[in-house]
């Protein structure tokens, strides 16, 4: 799913993936392998930077990521695309062959570069969007929001809704609504009525971890 176009000025941003949070039937088989590829030339030292800030997410798992330049990975990264976006977990195996399924547009020297990794690789391991889970509630001032994006990204009132309000049903929910989570976007104040505002994530959130442990449990250990 695309990342928050608040999070980072200079990237466009189309709305593949609708929901939030994290649908069971979504995530890798437990215990198991997941081959992250690079599918484009890029310079190792990105590529580096890259897999440290992935790894972030392997202990709170029960899969081992290993990187390679294969052209078949499970997961495979396009450095210099012109969106963030990724395929929701096991989704990725519906992609086309060889194409990617985690582009990544933002540029390693933007002070959102790390979010945006998390951010995407949480989609790439089966989370959705934390601002649709149904305990959200939040007080979106609508036509602002509409107005908001297309001035700014060319998103379409069906894309908002797809990537802001529609909501994830309950039965699909791993945990409480989180405001701190990494998948959660940005909300500026002046989008909402009231006085309510999300600020940008910048790490895995406490409940990240235990969501990620719920859905990929390590053996003998309680996922709480
Ligand atoms: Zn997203």
């Amino acid at each position: 799913m695309a990342e928050n176009p608040l999070n980072g000025n200079t990237v466009s941003h189309s709305g593949r993936h609708k929901r939030s949070v994290g649908q069971w039937n979504k995530f890798w088989g437990n215990g198991r392998t997941l081959n992250i590829t690079f599918i484009n030339e890029a310079p190792e030292d990105i590529k580096k930077t890259i897999e440290k800030i992935i790894r972030q997410w392997e202990p709170s798992t029960n899969l081992t990521f290993t990187f390679n330049d294969a052209a078949k990975g499970d997961i495979r990264i396009k450095t210099d695309a012109q969106t963030n976006e990724s395929y929701v977990g096991t989704d990725a195996t519906l992609a086309p062959e060889l194409e990617p399924t985690l582009r990544l547009a933002v540029d390693c020297e933007d002070p959102d570069f790390e979010l945006t990794v998390l951010h995407e690789f949480g989609h790439a391991l089966g989370l959705q969007h934390e601002h649709q889970h149904p305990k959200a509630n939040i007080p979106w001032d609508k036509p602002k929001v509409y107005e908001f994006y297309k001035d700014n990204f060319q998103w379409t009132e069906e894309e908002v809704d797809g990537n802001l309000f529609s909501s994830l049903s309950t039965d699909l929910l791993l945990g409480p609504y989180d405001k701190d989570s990494i998948m959660h976007y940005v909300v500026d104040n002046e989008l909402t009525l009231g006085d309510w505002e999300v600020r940008r994530n910048t790490r895995i959130s406490k409940l990240d971890r235990r969501n990620m442990r719920k859905a990929y449990p390590k053996p003998g250990n309680s996922p709480l």
